[in-house]
């Protein structure tokens, strides 16, 4: 057989920009999306950086609403794909943008997912220069993660991060993705703690509501060899910056320090 044309092709692409991120979790509703929505807005605050945000999550596409651009529709152009921009400097690509009606959902077999996510990571006109692609994977590892790994894996630019939630489930499951990705020739760049403690806001109590059983994070952190790159309280305000598809900007609120922080790590 001859060469891979798409690998190629899109190692060429994707090998141009300065960092792939792509953020996984093993289950839904540990705040993957919100993490990578929410990096991707921290990374183009910096007005110097252009930044990418890819939704491979066909199942339950929320970058649309994320970035509050769920109107939108994507083009193809001579060159490619046009994402829709969320700012001038932070372009989003979803399927959502190709489903009908935000209420329809995605019923494909596997070979026609891999066959869409391969067009994304090919082509996907992110314009001259992309800083940061920060890619928000399905949950758990299926078509759509073998996907990106045959792709992406071994692509010195490309790194993982991995969400979870403090309890041990999760945790369990923090296990099997970073083996997945050392399978897989991804590099992980650590584990992020999402919904870690609850900060009272009359009284400043700090109560961690979803207990880790083991020694949480930092014990699985520790024997797994990935770094704990950051915790994020559960914060309404950034639930609430969810909902509504803004970046979370209020200072004073618990979460806001922990994703800066987390920004900050990943651009260290
Ligand atoms: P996933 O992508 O893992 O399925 P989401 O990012 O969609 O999960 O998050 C699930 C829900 O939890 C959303 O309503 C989101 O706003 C909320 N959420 C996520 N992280 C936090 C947090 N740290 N504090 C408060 N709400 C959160």
């Amino acid at each position: 057989a001859g060469p891979d044309l798409d690998k190629v092709a899109i190692a060429e692409k994707l090998g141009a920009v300065g960092q792939v991120v792509l953020v996984m979790a093993n289950k839904g509703g540990c705040g993957k999306s919100t993490v990578a929505a929410q990096l991707a807005y921290q990374l183009a605050a910096d007005d110097s950086q252009e930044v990418g945000y890819l939704d491979v999550d066909l199942t339950g596409p929320s970058g649309p609403h994320l970035f509050s651009v769920a109107d939108e529709e994507v083009h193809q152009a001579q060159t490619g794909w046009q994402p829709v921009s969320a700012r001038d400097n932070l372009a989003v690509m979803s399927i959502g943008f190709m489903l009908p009606s935000r209420d329809d959902a995605i019923a494909w077999r596997g070979v026609r997912k891999t066959g869409l996510i391969k067009q994304f990571l090919r082509d996907v006109d992110w314009g001259e220069h992309l800083d940061w692609l920060i890619v928000d994977c399905p949950p758990g590892t299926s078509d759509e993660h073998i996907t990106v790994a045959q792709y992406l894996g071994g692509l010195p630019n490309v790194s993982v991060l991995l969400v979870t939630t403090p309890q041990e489930m999760a945790l369990l499951d923090v296990r099997k993705q970073v083996n997945f990705c050392h399978k897989a020739h991804l590099r992980v760049l650590g584990v992020v703690e999402n919904m870690s403690v609850f900060v009272c806001p009359c009284c400043g109590h700090r109560e961690q509501v979803f207990a880790p059983t083991t020694g949480g994070a930092q014990a699985m952190s520790a024997q797994l060899h990935v770094p704990l790159l950051g915790a994020i309280p559960l914060d309404p305000a950034l639930m609430r910056a969810c909902e509504s598809g803004t970046a979370l900007k209020d200072s004073a609120s618990p979460a806001y320090g922990a994703v800066r922080a987390l920004t900050a790590r990943l651009q260290a």
